[in-house]
C-alpha cells in the first residue's frame, strides 16, 4: 500500500520525537483506507506507557527494557477511545507511529512482535534531540516488515473538500 500525508502531518511527527527526547514518542495515524492507499486525516500523540510490566511480556526479544528509552506502549483504553471517536467521523485507526531514539527509522524485533497486520508503522529517528529520517513500515504475509511507500501531499484537506 500508499500512504499518503501532508507536511502538517510530518511535522507533527517529528516535533512529537523530539519533545520526548531521549524517551520513544508514539501515536495514532487516523484516516481512511480507500484501494490500495491509505490518507492520513490526523496525527494524534498518544502517552507511552510502556513500563516494567510491559517489559515483562517481551523479556528476552532483544532490545527491551524496563525504560521508554527503547520502546512503547499505547494503552488498550486509548485504542478503544480512539476507534469509538473516529468511527463516528467515518475515519479509522489506520498506523501507529513512534521514535526511536538514537537508533535508525527500522523497526525493532519487540516492533515486529507488537504490530498489527494492515497497519501502517512510521518510524522517527531522533538523533541528539533532533528528528533526522522518518521512514514507514508495514508486515507483509510472513508477518516480516516492508518499507511503504509515503507520499507527501500539500493541503489534504482542503484538496478534499472540492
Ligand atoms: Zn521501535
Amino acid at each position: 500500500m500508499v500512504l499518503k500525508l501532508s507536511h502538517h502531518h510530518l511535522q507533527a511527527i517529528c516535533q512529537h520525537g523530539e519533545s520526548t527526547y531521549p524517551n520513544e514518542c508514539c501515536g495514532l495515524l487516523l484516516g481512511k483506507i480507500v484501494n490500495d492507499c491509505k490518507t492520513v486525516v490526523e496525527v494524534r500523540a498518544t502517552e507511552n506507557v510502556w513500563n516494567a510490566e510491559a517489559a515483562q511480556l517481551f523479556s528476552g526479544v532483544e532490545g527491551t527494557r524496563e525504560n521508554q528509552l527503547s520502546n512503547y506502549a499505547i494503552s488498550p483504553q486509548t485504542m478503544l477511545e480512539v476507534q469509538k471517536e473516529v468511527r463516528d467521523r467515518t475515519l479509522q485507526i489506520i498506523g501507529i507511529y513512534h521514535s526511536h531514539p538514537n537508533h535508525p527509522a527500522i523497526p525493532s524485533e519487540c516492533d515486529r512482535l507488537y504490530a498489527w497486520e494492515q497497519y501502517s508503522y512510521i518510524i522517527v529517528s531522533v538523533m541528539a534531540g533532533k528528528a533526522q529520517e522518518l521512514l514507514c513500515w508495514e508486515l507483509d504475509s510472513e508477518f516480516n516488515f516492508q518499507a511503504e511507500e509515503i507520499i507527501i501531499v500539500n493541503n489534504l484537506e482542503k484538496s478534499k473538500t472540492k
